[in-house]
């Protein structure tokens, strides 16, 4: 097995390090700067450098260059990732729309909504959040309310959605709504998903603060709002399949990102546990830490080598299908084990984040109560079980 990347990947990775040599601050690589910033600021900051990013030609490496993309493969894709995650650069402000609208639109959109949705979306002028779960529907999403009614060239919009990724900055929601009501027992049918445009009087975006003190989510309310009939993704009361296939999407691709970040934030735990005292003596002398640790190390190493897999898969032409569910259950939970040794080291101090001493003890106190969101988003754990025991496994219900 022959490991290595081919040389054009090799030339594409030292032009892209060299570009972020060249355009990524120093300060924006610090979790200080990030740190002094407030929430819009921030948000800002980091639409503004990815929009030079994605000018510079640093954006949708995958996608094909008549729609704005660099045209490339899937391994170009893992190394850009890659090279983000050792850069420390800012995560992008675009994640719904780049890793999981952006794909479903080249699958299954008209060439009117690819060519309206992709350039825009790679450049950050439209920042695009999901709009899935209610207050009555996350695991259960066939039990949505929303309603959208056809009226003349457009659906009326009645409803509400929660947990909205970066509803306070967004320009357009991707929502599942009912078109129609469900077909007898078949709850999935009459279901669609819409592309909306959230800067409209009938669409209300309220923040709800998180456990950081950050609002990175929200809710979203539609009062009689308005989409054009033209804004359907994947067809009339295909919204079932349609969003399945997103949400393969959200949980399957490759996660050698995730391993470069979280096999960061691991050494800095483990050199935050050299310096820590405990008992008198190192906390990394401590039997049970050393054990969490290496613990930590091992489910990283079969994190890398999962995703190489996938990322060999993926470049081969292969469909992950369910086996998307793997990866999300893989990286979340090492993410969750790397973030538990650094509570573990931290004590009781991780609990209270003003107390945490240093910027650097900031930025991973953060970290750690980020890693116990992700095995929720998306599909919770116990979800993407059931998904892979009934679809990959073929057990019984
Ligand atoms: C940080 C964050 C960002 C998010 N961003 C978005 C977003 O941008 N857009 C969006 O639409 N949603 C978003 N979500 C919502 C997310 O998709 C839902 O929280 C998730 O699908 C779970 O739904 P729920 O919260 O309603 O929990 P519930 O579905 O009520 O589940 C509660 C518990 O029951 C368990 N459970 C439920 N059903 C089963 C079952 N069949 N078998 C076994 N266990 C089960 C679950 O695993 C969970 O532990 C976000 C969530 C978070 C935490």
């Amino acid at each position: 097995m022959d490991l290595r990347h081919s040389e054009q990947d090799e030339q594409f990775r030292a032009e892209f390090r060299a570009w972020l040599d060249a355009n990524l601050p120093q300060e924006m690589r610090e979790p200080a700067f990030w740190a002094d910033l407030t929430d819009d600021e921030a948000f800002e900051a980091r639409r503004s450098w990815e929009a030079g990013k994605a000018r510079a030609g640093f954006a949708g490496i995958q996608w094909p260059t008549e729609y704005g993309g660099r045209g490339g493969t899937p391994t170009m894709k893992a190394i850009y990732d890659e090279e983000m995650a050792l850069a420390n650069a800012p995560a992008t402000v675009n994640a719904l729309g780049l890793a999981f609208l952006g794909p479903t639109v080249m699958a299954l959109g008209t060439e009117q909504q690819k060519k309206s949705i992709i350039a825009p979306l790679l450049n950050c002028e439209t920042i695009w959040c999901q709009g899935f779960s209610e207050p009555g529907a996350g695991s259960d999403l066939a039990a949505l309310q929303m309603r959208a009614e056809p009226q003349g060239e457009d659906y009326l919009l009645n409803g509400q959605k929660i947990w909205t990724t970066n509803a306070m900055h967004g320009d357009r929601i991707f929502v599942l709504a009912r078109t129609s009501p469900p077909d007898g027992g078949k709850r999935h049918a009459g279901i669609s998903m819409l592309l909306v445009d959230m800067h409209q009087s009938g669409v209300e975006a309220r923040p709800l603060k998180q456990m950081t003190g950050e609002s990175e989510f929200g809710e979203v309310f539609f009062t009689d709002a308005t989409c054009p009939n033209s804004e359907v993704l994947g067809g009339e009361g295909n919204g079932w399949a349609t969003a399945m296939l997103l949400l393969s999407y959200e949980r399957g691709a490759s996660a050698i990102a995730q391993y470069t970040e979280y096999h960061r934030q691991w050494e800095q735990v483990v050199a935050i546990a050299r310096e820590l005292d405990r008992d008198g003596r190192p906390a990394s002398a401590d039997p049970v830490l050393r054990q969490q640790l290496a613990g930590a190390l091992v489910e990283l190493e079969c994190l890398k080598y999962h995703s190489w897999h996938v990322l060999t898969a993926t470049a081969q032409g292969k469909d992950l299908g369910y086996e998307a569910s793997m990866t999300k259950i893989m990286w979340s939970e090492t993410f969750r084990r790397v973030s538990d040794a650094y509570e573990a080291v931290l004590g009781t101090a991780f609990q209270v984040p003003g107390l945490s001493t240093g910027r650097s003890l900031r930025e991973l106190t953060a970290l750690a109560m980020w890693s116990r969101s992700c095995t929720i988003w998306g599909g919770s754990q116990q979800v993407q079980r059931n998904v892979v025991a009934e679809r990959v496994l073929g057990l019984p219900r």
